[in-house]
C-alpha cells in the first residue's frame, strides 16, 4: 500500500527512486541510490515523496523531481532497468506510473477544482464534486501466432529495420483479452487464429500498459499488413529468427518459448 508522504527523517536509510520525466536516477555504478536523504543530497517536499515498497528488505521511496529539467546521463528508463532484476524493474515501473499519475491528476476532470490525494489508497479526490481518480492502466495483448515449425513476426513502423517481434495491440472498451487478440491479429496481418493459451503478464510503463501474452494457432489467411501500422510481417522458421526483443521482455520470452516448444517437437 502506498503512503503518500512521510516525515522526512534526514538520516533514514532507504532506497530512493528519483523520477524525472518518466526516467529514474541511478548512481554512476548503475545502481538504485541507497542511503539517507541528506547523505544523497536529495531535495523534495513531503507530497513529492511516497513509499513504494521494499527492495532487498529495505524501504524504497519514490521522489518526484519533475520541476527540474535534467540532462543527467544517469537517468534511465524502466526498460533499461530490466537487467537489474524483477524486483527493481517492478518498483521502477511503479515509480514512473505513480509519478505520472500525481503529475496529471492535479485538477478535477469534471469540475476543474484542485484534486487532493486520498490518504489510504492511491487515488485523487475532488472535494467539490466527489470525482475520484485512480492511476490509468491500459491492458495490451501480445500474440505469438504459430504454425508448423514457424512463428509470425512483424515489424511496426515504430521499430528499426531488421528488428521483429510478435503482434501487439491495445484492448478496447468492453472487449475480452481473447477477442482483442483475435481482432488485432486480423487487423494487423489479416490472419485468423484459434486455441489461445495465456502465457503471463508484464507491466510495461510506457506510460502505463499492462501486457498480457497469448500463444495462438494459425487457422487461415495470407499475410496482408495493415497500412501505417505494420511495415512488414513474415512466417519465420523457429531456427532462423531475425533480431527479436530481449528475453527479459514478455514478447522476447514468448518467442523463445514457441521456439523451444517447436524444437522439442521436431526432435521427438
Ligand atoms: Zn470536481
Amino acid at each position: 500500500m502506498i503512503k503518500h508522504s512521510i516525515e522526512l527523517a534526514p538520516t533514514k536509510t532507504a532506497y530512493w527512486l528519483v523520477v524525472n520525466k518518466s526516467k529514474i536516477k541511478l548512481t554512476v555504478n548503475g545502481e538504485i541510490p541507497h542511503g539517507s536523504f541528506s547523505q544523497l543530497a536529495l531535495t523534495a517536499k513531503a507530497e513529492q515523496v511516497c513509499l513504494l515498497g521494499t527492495l532487498a528488505g529495505q524501504e524504497c521511496y519514490l521522489v518526484i523531481d519533475h520541476d527540474q529539467i535534467t540532462d543527467d546521463m544517469n537517468f534511465v528508463t524502466p526498460r533499461e532497468m530490466l537487467s537489474l532484476g524483477e524486483e527493481a524493474y517492478s518498483l521502477a515501473a511503479r515509480a514512473t506510473q505513480v509519478a505520472l499519475f500525481m503529475q496529471t491528476h492535479r485538477f478535477c476532470g469534471q469540475c476543474g477544482s484542485a484534486m487532493h490525494l486520498v490518504n489510504w489508497e492511491l487515488a485523487t479526490l475532488c472535494h467539490k464534486c466527489g470525482h475520484r481518480c485512480y492511476p490509468r492502466i491500459a491492458p495490451c495483448v501480445l500474440i505469438a501466432v504459430q504454425r508448423e515449425g514457424q512463428i509470425l513476426l512483424a515489424r511496426s513502423s515504430r521499430h528499426k529495420p531488421g528488428s521483429f517481434s510478435i503482434l501487439a495491440g491495445f484492448v478496447e472498451s468492453a472487449e475480452t483479452l481473447e477477442n482483442a487478440a483475435k481482432r488485432e491479429v486480423k487487423e494487423e496481418v489479416g490472419v485468423e487464429i484459434t486455441n489461445l493459451r495465456y502465457v503471463g503478464s508484464q507491466p510495461w510503463p510506457f506510460p502505463h500498459s499492462l501486457m498480457a501474452g497469448f500463444i495462438a494457432d494459425y487457422v487461415s489467411g495470407e499475410i496482408i499488413c495493415q497500412p501505417e501500422e505494420i511495415e512488414e510481417a513474415y512466417w519465420y522458421d523457429v531456427d532462423k529468427l531475425p533480431e527479436v526483443p530481449a528475453v527479459e521482455t514478455l514478447s522476447g520470452l514468448m518467442i523463445r518459448q514457441v521456439q523451444q516448444m517447436m524444437t522439442s517437437k521436431i526432435n521427438k
